[in-house]
C-alpha cells in the first residue's frame, strides 16, 4: 500500500518491481523521464534495510538522472535501477540474469550500466538477456575514472570562483569513499599537490590510497568534521543534512555521490552558511559522457573534453546562482528543467 502511494505522488512515468523467486532476486526500475530520449541510468547493488528504502532511493536517484542528462543536451531521459541484497554476494551471476530479463521487459524505455555495487563485468551478464546495457567490457567499460575527472575539474571550476585559482597545490580535500570513483579522484588530487583525508568504511578501500597516495584518514563519522578547505562526498546520497551541515569546516562541497543534498533545502542551508555546493549531477556528469561512446557512438575525444567542460558548466551555474541571489542547485535545476520544457514543447 505504501509503495503505490509513493509511486502516485511522484511524476515518475513508471516504477516496477521485479522479483525471481529462483535466483533470489528483488529489484525496481524507476523510469523517471522519456522526454528527452530513452531513460538511461545504472544500477545500484545495496542492502537496503528494507524494500521501502530501496524504493525512496530508486525514485529520488532516476529523477537524479533526467537532471543529469538533460543539463548537457543529451538525448537521454532519466531512470535507475536496484537491485536489493549484498553485493559482496559471490553468486552474482543467477542475480544478473534475473535483472538483464527485468530491463528487457521494458524494450529499450530503459538502458543500464554501473553504479554502486556493480561492475563492468556484471553487465557482461545483464547483456546475455538484454542489448540495452552500457558500459560493457571493451567498449565504454567503467566510468569511474571519467566521472572522477569531471569531479576534479568541478573542484577546480569551484576554487576559480571562490579563490580565483585552479591550483589545488596546499588546499586541504575531505574524501569520503575511496571506492571507484574516489580512488581515481584522491589520485587526481594527489598528484595535483592537494592534502586528502580520507574515510571509508571499506578497510581495503581506504587502505589501497593510504599505501599508494600516503593519504592522512580519519574514521566514518569524523570526515564530516574534518577543517579542510573541500568536502568531496565519493559514498551515498543523503550525507548533506541538518547534522551534517552544522558539524562542516569547510567552504566547498563537490563530489560524485549522487543526491548529495538530504532535501533540496539543506542547499539553502549550504548558501547560509556561505559555503559553496557544486550540485552533485553536474558535477559527477563524466560517467555519462563516457557512455555516450556507446550509447551515441561519440568518439572518445568528444566523451573526453565534455567530460573537461564540467569546468565551464558549474562556473556558468555559480555565476547565475550568484547573480539571481540563488542557491546553486537551483540554478541547475532551472537550466535542465528549461531543456526539458522546450523538448516537450517542440514534441507537441
Ligand atoms: P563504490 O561503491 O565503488 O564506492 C563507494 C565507496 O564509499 C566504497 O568504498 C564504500 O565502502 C564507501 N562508503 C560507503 N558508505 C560510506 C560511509 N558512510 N562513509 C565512508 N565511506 C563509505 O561507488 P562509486 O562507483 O565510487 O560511486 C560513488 C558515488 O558516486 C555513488 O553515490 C555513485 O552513485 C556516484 N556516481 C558514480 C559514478 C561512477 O562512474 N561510478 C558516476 C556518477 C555518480
Amino acid at each position: 500500500m505504501e509503495i503505490i502511494e509513493k509511486t502516485t505522488n511522484t511524476e515518475h512515468e513508471k516504477v516496477l518491481y521485479g522479483r525471481d523467486s529462483k535466483s533470489g532476486y528483488r529489484g525496481f526500475i524507476a523510469i523517471h523521464s522519456t522526454v528527452l530520449g530513452p531513460a538511461f541510468g545504472g544500477t545500484r547493488f545495496w542492502n537496503y534495510a528494507s524494500e521501502d528504502e530501496a524504493l525512496t532511493d530508486v525514485l529520488r536517484l532516476s529523477r537524479g538522472m533526467t537532471y543529469k542528462n538533460a543539463l548537457p543536451g543529451l538525448p537521454l531521459g532519466g531512470g535507475k535501477s536496484i537491485i536489493i541484497g549484498d553485493n559482496r554476494t559471490p553468486n552474482r551471476e543467477a542475480l544478473f540474469h534475473a535483472h538483464g530479463r527485468f530491463v528487457d521487459s521494458l524494450g529499450g524505455l530503459y538502458i543500464t550500466a554501473e553504479d554502486v555495487g556493480t561492475s563492468p563485468a556484471d553487465m557482461e551478464i545483464v547483456r546475455q538477456e538484454t542489448r540495452h546495457v552500457a558500459g560493457l567490457l571493451g567498449r565504454s567499460g567503467d566510468p569511474s575514472p571519467y566521472t572522477a575527472r569531471g569531479v576534479f575539474r568541478a573542484i577546480q571550476a569551484a576554487t576559480k570562483f571562490r579563490w580565483n585559482t585552479n591550483e589545488l597545490s596546499g588546499l586541504t580535500v575531505a574524501v569520503q569513499g575511496c571506492g571507484h570513483v574516489g580512488y581515481h579522484l584522491v589520485k587526481m588530487l594527489h598528484e595535483a599537490g592537494a592534502k586528502v583525508v580520507a574515510a571509508d568504511v571499506n578497510d581495503e578501500n581506504l587502505a589501497r590510497v593510504v599505501n599508494e597516495f600516503g593519504v592522512e584518514t580519519v574514521s566514518p563519522g569524523e570526515i564530516f568534521g574534518v577543517r579542510a578547505e573541500i568536502f568531496s562526498p565519493c559514498a551515498l546520497g543523503g550525507v548533506i543534512n541538518d547534522q551534517t551541515i552544522s558539524e562542516l569546516k569547510i567552504q566547498i562541497v563537490a563530489g560524485a555521490a549522487n543526491n548529495q543534498l538530504l532535501d533540496e533545502r539543506h542547499g539553502e542551508m549550504l548558501k547560509d552558511r556561505d559555503i559553496l555546493y557544486v550540485p552533485d549531477y553536474v558535477a559527477n556528469a563524466g560517467g555519462v559522457f563516457n557512455g555516450c561512446t556507446e550509447l551515441l557512438g561519440w568518439e572518445p575525444a568528444r566523451s573526453l573534453e565534455k567530460v573537461d567542460q564540467i569546468y565551464d558548466s558549474v562556473l556558468t551555474i555559480v555565476e547565475n546562482a550568484n547573480a539571481q541571489g540563488i542557491t546553486t542547485n537551483e540554478a541547475a535545476n532551472r537550466l535542465a528543467e528549461e531543456r526539458i520544457r522546450r523538448a516537450r514543447l517542440s514534441r507537441g
